[in-house]
């Protein structure tokens, strides 16, 4: 697999040998990296992306899940592209950072007012800070191997295995307590101390899904909250605008305190914002301006930047009436029962699942599934933990990108650019 790899990709591995004497590990993404080097982009188109040596890909990584609507949709194209020629960059308040701030109030159900952030790292930043704000109580729940960036608060402790993340304060650690999406354990928590300010979930469970929620899980963590008087944060990062319109909240009938958004909300362009309750987001305004007498600060140079803002907007109304959504689960649920028959049908271990537009390879266990769709809740716990051996993983993704499909680590996105014929192809590819 890897010769293979090697010999049909020389202009990607020449770019790499370069990319590596001015950048760490030679990428600028963790994720992007991929022993011996990864693939060099040089185009994207709909639901293909293409390679620096000519190969064509299927995407699923799809901007890494920014992209609902496929590569250079025509509406969200035109609207950046009209925007480039007006100006990159006012430094000033401008009309399409309300037109976005009402789309997503439109669309999004907790979201009274917006404060826009350029990515969904910041977006969580700033609601633990409003939640410290809000409540004077420092300490944060966040639950293992739940992603919300990369910022000092949030760092995944857990793939340290017990060790200090280094380049973080402990002070910081202290104050993030990490526990398993266990009501039980978030009751006990709230009762041993007393410095419990905010509590930040994933909405769809750990790593965009791949260990979901137990039923029920995001009520109850609301009503927790409410009764402890914390802040109840849902990360809607991955999940916002994609589950549906109004994301995990909408479907699940659910309302946080705060919300955190980030890719899909700004169409393919850098972005994100932190929505919610109108007394949180007070914390923002300018003493005089509005009840509070302290501000939290928020400046940011790219805040509600026009083309982000542009193409947000275009995206938005675009995917407002729920199709585009739809359409992708669609796909993907017949990509998943479609994986899982090869798997059935070749007696190879593992499961392919995922809710949503999304989907997680698991080539572990001894199980072998039915041919059917899995949306994570029926498999045992453990076996979704398990994350699969590295070197299979590495491998299984050199094998796909050698037969034109490229998965995002060890699973992927759909976007509703995705069609049947893309499936087909992405079930020979995964046979062979
Ligand atoms: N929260 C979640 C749930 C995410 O998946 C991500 C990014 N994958 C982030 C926050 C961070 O967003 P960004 O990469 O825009 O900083």
């Amino acid at each position: 697999i890897e010769q293979e790899y090697l010999d049909r990709h020389p202009g990607s591995r020449a770019l790499y040998e370069r990319a590596s004497r001015v950048l760490p590990s030679g990428v600028t993404h963790d994720s992007r990296y991929l022993r011996p080097f990864p693939i060099y982009a040089d185009r994207a188109e709909g639901a293909c992306k293409w390679d620096v040596d000519g190969h064509r890909y299927i995407d699923y990584v799809v901007g890494h899940g920014a992209l609902l609507l496929g590569h250079n949709h025509p509406a969200v194209t035109a609207a950046a592209a009209a925007q480039l020629a007006r100006g990159t960059h006012y430094g000033a308040s401008h009309l399409r950072e309300i037109e976005w701030a009402e789309e997503v109030t439109r669309l999004v159900p907790a979201a009274e007012v917006v404060r826009f952030t350029s990515s969904g790292t910041e977006a969580t930043l700033m609601a633990l800070r409003l939640a410290r704000a809000a409540t004077g109580r420092p300490g944060v729940i966040k639950f293992e191997r739940h992603f919300h960036g990369w910022h000092d608060y949030v760092v995944p402790a857990s793939s340290y295995a017990g060790r200090t993340p280094p380049g973080i304060p402990s002070a910081t650690l202290e104050s993030v307590l990490v526990l398993p999406p266990d009501l039980a354990a978030v009751e006990s928590a709230f009762a041993a101390r007393d410095d419990i300010g905010a509590v930040i979930v994933e909405a769809a469970g750990a790593s965009s899904g791949q260990v979901p929620l137990p039923r029920g899980f995001l009520h109850g963590l609301a009503e927790i909250c409410r009764r402890r008087g914390a802040v109840f944060i849902m990360d809607e990062v991955v999940t916002g605008f994609r589950w549906a319109p109004g994301g995990v909240q909408e479907v699940e009938g659910v309302c946080p305190d705060l919300v955190t958004l980030a890719k899909i909300l700004a169409g393919g362009f850098p972005g994100g914002a932190v929505a919610g309750r109108r007394d949180l987001l007070e914390y923002l305004q300018f003493p005089g301006a509005g009840p509070k007498t302290e501000k939290v600060g928020h400046p940011g140079t790219f805040n509600a930047n026009p083309l982000s803002a542009a193409a947000g907007v275009a995206c938005l109304r675009e995917i407002a009436d729920g199709t585009h959504q739809r359409r992708a689960a669609e796909l993907a649920a017949s990509l998943r029962s479609g994986m899982n028959a090869v798997l059935c049908e070749l007696g190879i271990p593992g499961v392919v699942y995922g809710q949503s537009s999304a989907f997680r390879v698991l080539l572990a266990g001894t199980m072998v599934p039915e041919a059917q769709d899995y949306n994570g809740r029926e498999l045992p716990r453990a076996l979704l933990e398990t994350p699969m051996p590295p070197e299979r993983a590495r491998l299984l993704q050199l094998a796909l990108l050698n037969r034109g499909v490229q998965l995002f680590g060890t699973g992927g996105m759909l976007s509703s650019a995705h069609t049947a014929a893309d499936i087909d192809a992405t079930l020979e590819a995964w046979r062979a």
